[in-house]
């Protein structure tokens, strides 16, 4: 802009104002209160085509292109407005208009004006310069910018420019419509309320300005961040330096609105989650058992495998285990009940060991646990049979589990897997031989019981071929009649002059089979031996164990028919002990030889009653005749004096079904005097005789009538 002096006074560079005037490179018109132009410059005669006399004291608007006169009017109207001596308040920035030249043609140029205060009023002073040489490189830059706007327009970001004064230099429509700025908000021009517009939509505003400062003290810096919206959108911000040339002159900042995108992840991420989730659910049922929750046979496997493999010094202690007579639970209360039964016994293992040790159920009733770096296993095996015990009731009835447990230790010698686990296996076997309810250590004697089974059965078969297995007898008497109205008849096996006991041979018989033969031997012996004594009278009887393999045999009862009609056997002088489980056979074919049995005549009798599961409640729907009081109820009668409500409950409950009751293992004249009073009607056992075999039939009644004598005595005496 050009800057008039006083006309006539040197500057001081020593120049005239004058010369100064004419030498500036700009055109410069000096323009009257009235529009009349007062002074031009050598360059503004040389600019409009004139001569100085024919613009001086001409109206300004002469110069102006047809349009743009009015525009200036306007201005110059302002300007006098404002005029206020030595204020820079009256300059204008620098504007575009259109000159007209002598010859009519018009040029494009660039105007700034200032007032000029003197003694004969307020003139404008206009520099001009034509901006010709420039109109190439704008219509470059017009291009540019028309091609910017379009982009900046047609862009999905919203963009929004900020000046290094802090003040908004622009923004596009995609800007305002993201961030939804009301077009009377954005008219105001407030940038604060603007702000505080976009804060109240995001979720974390704090973050946000943090941000915007963080990046307005280093006006260099570029960011990327994401900004999480109140109403569930995300955007992203993209931030960096707005600058011309090197000068950074503000900041621009584009929004990217991601919410679809970062739904979608969203989406994938959890329809990851959730595959993620249903393999984890599929690979811990491959390794579970589903009942109990407890770990499977492949994990148990798995991680016995990896205790062998590990740290040699550390102990690893397998217990395997195996509940007593659980099928009997199954049978009488129901599958229902026995899971639960399962489930408890799951639940009280898994106490009975650290967090960190393994209990698999392997199947079934079979379980084991895995203890690792364990210093004493003894003592959880004894935890576990003990806690075991303990009653539980499941669907009303109270049941007691008992388990046999084995124990085998990895020792010196390394063992693989299978061997460690075969010898808890050896040994759980044994406490099971052993009485059951218990646990055992492997010992390597075992393993010759173990062969000696296997032996046992080879033996056996031979042995009833050959006739090793004989029959003794021992007799039950009546202390009504004071006589021996029965005999048992208990199989015997002399294997090489050794005796073997039943509680050995009989399960083996029974798993293989052999039982149904040897049944029948000791039926058609004891028929055969006994015919003398009992063709004495009607009264006298002869009991035979029947186990339950037999009955399940199609042909029983008519070979039992046929085998007494052969011998001229009544059957009516037979009784056939079973024990409570024949009953629980869902092969109703079972129950059913023994009801053709007892049509024909034969009487049945339940053995052992009171162990197992069996209960009282139970007796009035079997098909049995008799009940045999279990040893280990009578052994409870030590004085005679003693009050033993299960033993009369039990007795007077038999009888109220119209049952005859016989006490088992009756040893002590105490024992039978208490029985007789309670109204039993036979007693069996050492105190009158032991098994004999037939040779020693004769001395067993003499026996037996001496201790019935005894007994009388006794009971006299009282
Ligand atoms: P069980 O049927 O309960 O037979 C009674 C058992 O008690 C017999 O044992 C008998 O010798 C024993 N005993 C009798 N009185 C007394 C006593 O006062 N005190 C003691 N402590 N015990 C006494 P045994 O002969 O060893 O037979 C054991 C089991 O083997 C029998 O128990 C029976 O279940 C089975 N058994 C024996 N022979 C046969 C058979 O021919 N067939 C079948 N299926 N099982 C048989
Ligand atoms: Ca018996
Ligand atoms: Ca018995």
């Amino acid at each position: 802009m050009a800057a008039p002096s006083r006309a006539g006074q040197p500057l001081e560079t020593g120049f005239e104002c004058a010369s100064l005037f004419e030498a500036l490179p700009d055109a410069v018109l000096v323009v009257s209160d009235a529009g009349v132009i007062s002074h031009v410059n050598a360059a503004a005669e040389r600019l409009f085509g004139y001569e100085r006399h024919q613009l001086v004291g001409q109206d300004y608007r002469m110069v102006l292109a047809e349009g743009y006169r009015n525009g200036f009017d306007r201005l110059l109207a302002k300007l006098r407005r404002a005029r206020v001596p030595g204020s820079d308040d009256t300059a204008l920035d620098p504007f575009e208009s259109y000159g007209l030249r002598s010859d009519g043609t018009e040029f494009q140029g660039e105007v700034a004006c200032s007032l000029l205060h003197s003694d004969r009023g307020t003139s404008v002073v206009a520099s001009v310069r034509a901006t010709t040489h420039r109109q190439e490189s704008d219509a470059g830059l017009r291009e540019a910018m028309s091609l910017l706007s379009a982009t900046l327009e047609s862009t999905a970001d919203g963009i929004l420019v900020v000046g290094s004064d802090g003040n908004i230099a622009g923004l596009n429509d995609q800007f305002t419509s993201m961030w939804g700025i009301p077009r009377e908000l954005l008219a105001m021009h407030d940038d604060a309320a603007l702000m505080g517009y976009v804060l109240g939509q995001l979720s974390d505003p704090a973050s946000f300005l943090e941000k915007v400062q963080e990046l307005y003290a280093d006006p260099t810096a570029e960011s990327h961040d994401v900004l999480d919206f109140i109403d569930g959108r995300t955007f992203e911000r993209y931030s960096r330096p707005q600058k011309v040339g090197d000068t950074v002159v503000g900041r621009v900042w584009s929004f990217r609105d991601v919410t679809p995108r970062r739904r979608a992840q969203e989406q994938a991420k959890q329809a990851m989650a959730e595959l993620a989730e249903q393999a984890a659910q599929l690979k811990a049922m491959a390794f579970q058992d589903p009942l109990t929750g407890l770990a499977n046979r492949k994990l148990f496997h798995d991680q016995l495998t990896e205790a062998l493999h590990g740290d040699c010094s550390a102990a690893v202690d397998v217990l395997l285990l195996d509940l007593d007579d659980f099928k009997e639970v199954n049978d009488i209360l129901g599958h229902h009940a026995g899971d639960q039964m399962l489930v408890e016994v799951a639940r009280r293992l898994r106490s009975c060991v650290r967090p960190n040790d393994t209990v698999a159920r392997l199947g079934g009733d079979e379980f084991v646990v895995l203890l690792t770096g364990s210093t004493d296993a003894e003592i959880v095996a004894e935890r576990i049979v003990e806690s075991l015990n303990v009653p539980v009731w499941i669907e009303g009835s109270m049941l007691r589990p008992s388990l046999s447990l084995g124990l085998a230790s990895m020792n010196e010698d390394a063992l693989a897997a299978s061997e460690l686990l075969r010898r808890a296996d050896v040994a759980m076997y044994a406490a099971k031989a052993a009485g059951k309810n218990r646990y055992m250590r492997f010992q390597p004697e075992m393993m010759t019981a173990l062969v000696q089974r296997t032996d046992m059965e080879a033996g056996l078969r031979l042995a009833v071929d050959d006739g090793e297995i004989t029959v003794n007898f021992q007799p039950i008497v009546s202390p009504r009649l004071g006589e021996v109205t029965q005999f048992e008849a208990l199989a015997r096996w002399d294997r090489d002059g050794e005796r073997i006991p039943p509680s050995q041979f009989i399960p083996t018989a029974e798993r293989s089979g052999l039982i149904s033969t040897m049944g029948m031997h000791m039926m058609r012996e004891s028929f055969t031996q006994l015919r003398p004594w009992l063709a004495g009278s009607m009264e006298r009887s002869v009991a035979v164990n029947v186990s339950g393999v037999q009955l399940r045999e199609r042909d029983f009862a008519d070979s039992v028919l046929h085998l007494a009609e052969s011998c001229g056997m009544d059957l009516r002088q037979l009784v056939l002990e079973v024990t409570e489980s024949v009953f629980l056979d869902p092969d109703a074919h079972v129950t059913r030889q023994l009801e053709s049995l007892r049509h024909a005549g034969a009487r049945v009798a339940l053995d052992d009653f009171g162990t197992g599961y069996s209960s009282l409640g139970r007796l009035q729907d079997l098909p049995v005749d008799a009940v045999k009081i279990d040893q280990s109820f009578i052994s409870m009668v030590r004085t005679g004096a003693e009050k033993l409500p299960i033993l009369s409950s039990m007795i007077n409950m038999a009888h109220s079904l119209g049952l005859r009751v016989t006490a088992e293992g009756v040893e002590t004249a105490a024992q039978a005097a208490y029985l007789t009073d309670m109204q039993c009607d036979s007693l069996q056992g050492y105190l009158f005789s032991h098994p004999e075999p037939e040779s020693g039939l004769e001395l067993a009644i003499l026996r037996s009538a001496d201790a019935i004598d005894a007994l009388e005595e006794l009971r006299l005496k009282r």
